[in-house]
């Protein structure tokens, strides 16, 4: 499949998705998690998502924030075509979006853009302009968290890029994991590299960056809650700065 002819990709509300039924049980899941973990410490990340691709089939989906193409292109060595979900809050920087649409028109994935029930104009008329500034949660709630329960309802597991040198939060990030409120596996299969592992990675797949990374956005999420970080910082630093709100809620 050609990633070319995917243009900017699929764009739907969550509202709209339709479900499919479990076929696994969540018990069977766990399961599966704990003894991939334990089995898969040490794997390449190739070889972790082979697992997964092996394990869930059709029922396997991608997270990517596009801080860059990184994980859309690792993910396409080994399933070629695979879909990769962005979750677009409406508040995103212009360069984030430009680089969404540049992996979904230069990576062999499906990027699928998951929009919140409410607009940002329907959002503000409801509970107030600048949401993100009074009550954070509620406003990543309802453009980030819900939406993807909704989609990810049709699969039984999802990468992201998550690594544990990101952040203290994301210190004990697993290879493989559960996630017991969605009753699902979560699959992280660069969460043991280093920031120099991802740099030579990109460096040596020629791979998108997103623009803001040159400016010092590390970790890059909304616009109004996103800053740039100073040298020695963590990459996520600047995620929700000046306020004790470290993560939208997504990754349970
Ligand atoms: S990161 Fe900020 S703007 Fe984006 S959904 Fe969360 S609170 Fe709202």
């Amino acid at each position: 499949m050609s990633g070319a002819r995917n243009g900017a990709g699929r764009r739907d509300r969550w509202g709209g998705v339709p479900t499919l039924e479990g076929v696994t049980t969540a018990t069977d899941l766990r399961e599966i998690a704990v003894e991939a973990d334990a089995r898969l410490q040490g794997a390449a990340a190739h070889d972790v998502i082979a697992w997964a691709a092996e394990t869930f089939g059709e029922r396997l989906v991608v997270t990517s924030s596009m801080g860059d193409g990184l994980l859309a292109h690792l993910v396409s060595q080994v399933v070629p075509g695979i879909e990769v979900l962005f979750l677009d809050t409406g508040y995103h920087f212009a360069e984030t979006l430009g680089t969404r649409d540049a992996v979904a028109a230069t990576s062999d994935v499906r990027v699928r853009s998951v929009l919140p029930l409410l607009t940002v104009a329907e959002q503000d008329a409801r509970y107030g302009a600048r949401l993100y500034d009074r009550d954070p949660d509620a406003c990543c709630r309802m453009r980030k968290v819900e939406p993807l329960d909704a989609v990810l309802r049709g699969y039984d597991a999802w990468i992201s890029g998550n690594r544990r040198d990101e952040s203290a939060e994301r210190a004990d990030t697993p290879v493989v994991g559960f996630d017991a409120r969605r009753g699902m596996v979560t699959i992280h299969p660069i969460a043991t590299w280093t920031g120099r592992q991802v740099q030579a990675y990109l460096d040596a797949h020629h791979i998108l960056v997103n623009p803001l990374q040159d400016e010092g956005y590390l970790s890059i999420g909304c616009a109004p809650c996103t800053r740039a970080v100073a040298a020695g910082e963590d990459p996520r630093a600047g995620r929700w700065a000046g306020t004790s709100k470290t993560e939208c809620g997504i990754h349970a």
